[in-house]
């Protein structure tokens, strides 16, 4: 979602004239996009923004935009510690960026304060398109309500206005976005209306969508799922605990008999489907049976892969009221639940080796299966592709390559997690 909406920040930059650059020193406007989901996350964003007084101080008329949900639910606090800030857009207000962006221009000193230049191109192979923004759940652990608002649909027509815009630039897998991305509505149309709609534009060739709630994964969308070619074998559906106590607790709105039962349906209808998901450990009153209930449940359903999240009070949530475990323990917790999910998802990746997988080139050298395994492709097979070109290629597990000194731009790039366990080689 944050990556949604960095982009959607970008284009409305772009279409002012802006390039993007990756080199913050040559950068006119620094723009960090927060999220709070979690304290981590945001204690990232603030100490990056601290270190913008100095890149700011060093050239006059540079801006520091602030925007997202760290943002909306901090913004007197981020102008009172960090006055050097230009503009903080909360995420309630990304939808209006266009205007507001247009004010900060309208702003600068002189003209020469900016880089102007033309209009970039994002040539991405796979985009995300936002389809609704906020959330009406009030899961109990969350502040996405708070911060994002409750929920607001795009219409299909302006999504596939959007999606038709991706698709001329490059894009040839779209990603459907939102919090609740299934519980989509707008007059008549539901979301398997809406993925329809997507698949029937020219140029469509896949389409996923995170993250989907187990509520409204409804037969409808289950069958469009499983007859609508474009729609990809993969489902990422946070279950978040598997006990019943605690699901309740968080206001989850499902138990984890329908839980089993939903993703039995699924594999049914989509049988190559890989199924992923999201887990809290340490959720406030968590007993040792019900952590064993989550463990249970993710060897019951062997996940083909999964996040797991120490729990992360957040403040002016209802769970925040709660005492919390003790740190040591979520810790522990995290470390049992991560190291099953973990040992699932190698042996369900070491089951794939040998076979013929679909593989969309995002970038050179990496691409993605169909059922959402990012794969690294071996140099000797790199003359046959390109970006966006579709190849059926043979996936072979591998040890992973020793950094390659011809390439030296790779042994920079951030390593992959060695955990991430969609990774793969190929050729
Ligand atoms: N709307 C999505 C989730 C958005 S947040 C959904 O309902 O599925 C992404 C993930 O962050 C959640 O699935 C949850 O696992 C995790 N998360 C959210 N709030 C959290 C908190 N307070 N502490 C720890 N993890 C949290
Ligand atoms: Fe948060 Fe729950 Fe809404 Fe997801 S569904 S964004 S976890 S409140």
């Amino acid at each position: 979602m944050n990556v949604a909406d960095s982009n959607e920040i970008g284009r409305h930059l772009k279409a002012k004239g802006l390039v993007e650059t990756q080199d913050p020193q040559d950068a006119s406007i620094y723009l960090v996009n927060t999220c709070t989901v979690r304290q981590h996350a945001e204690d990232r964003a603030f100490s990056e923004i601290g270190r913008l007084g100095r890149w700011k101080a060093k050239r006059p008329g540079r801006k520091v935009v602030v925007s997202g949900c760290a943002a909306e639910r901090t913004k007197e606090y981020l102008e009172d510690r960090f006055p050097f800030i230009d503009l903080v857009v909360g995420a309630k207000s990304i939808e209006n960026f266009n205007e507001i962006a247009g004010r900060l221009l309208d702003r600068r000193a002189t003209d020469e304060d900016l880089d102007y230049a033309v209009p970039a191109v994002n040539e991405k192979v796979a985009a995300f398109v936002t389809s609704m923004r906020g959330c009406n759940y009030s899961c109990t652990y969350c502040i996405v309500p708070y911060v994002r608002g409750r929920e607001i649909y795009h219409s299909i027509d302006q999504i596939l206005a959007e999606v038709r815009d991706r698709v001329s630039e490059g894009a040839r897998e779209i990603t459907l976005l939102g919090q609740t991305v299934n519980s989509y509505r707008h007059g008549q149309h539901r979301f398997a209306d809406l993925l329809r709609a997507v698949a029937g534009i020219d140029g469509v060739e896949r389409i996923r969508f995170i993250s989907p709630h187990p509520y409204y994964m409804t037969d409808r969308v289950i069958e469009t799922m499983a007859t609508v070619p474009q729609v990809c074998e993969s489902l990422h559906l946070p279950v978040q605990s598997g006990s019943n106590t605690m699901l309740k607790s968080m206001m989850r709105n499902y138990t984890r008999e329908h839980y089993i039962a939903l993703a039995g349906k699924m594999r049914q209808a989509v049988p190559d489907m890989t199924l992923s998901t999201d887990i809290i450990v340490g959720f406030p009153g968590e007993t040792e049976e019900d952590f064993r209930q989550t463990l249970s449940l993710v060897e019951e359903l062997q996940f083909d892969w999964g996040f797991v999240f120490k729990y992360s009070a957040r403040e002016g949530t209802p769970a925040a009221e709660l005492e919390c475990l003790p740190q040591q323990l979520i810790e522990e917790r995290h470390q049992r639940c991560l190291e099953l999910v973990d040992r699932i998802a190698l042996k369900k990746r070491l089951d794939l080796v040998g076979t013929i997988q679909d593989v969309l080139i995002e970038e050179l050298g990496v691409g993605r299966t169909r059922t959402n395994y990012k794969v690294h492709v071996r140099r000797e097979s790199r003359n046959l592709e390109s970006a966006g070109r579709a190849q059926t290629i043979k996936y072979m597990f591998g040890a992973k390559r020793k950094p390659d000194r011809a390439q030296p731009q790779q042994t920079k790039r951030k390593p992959a997690r060695s955990a991430s366990p969609r990774e793969a080689q190929a050729r």
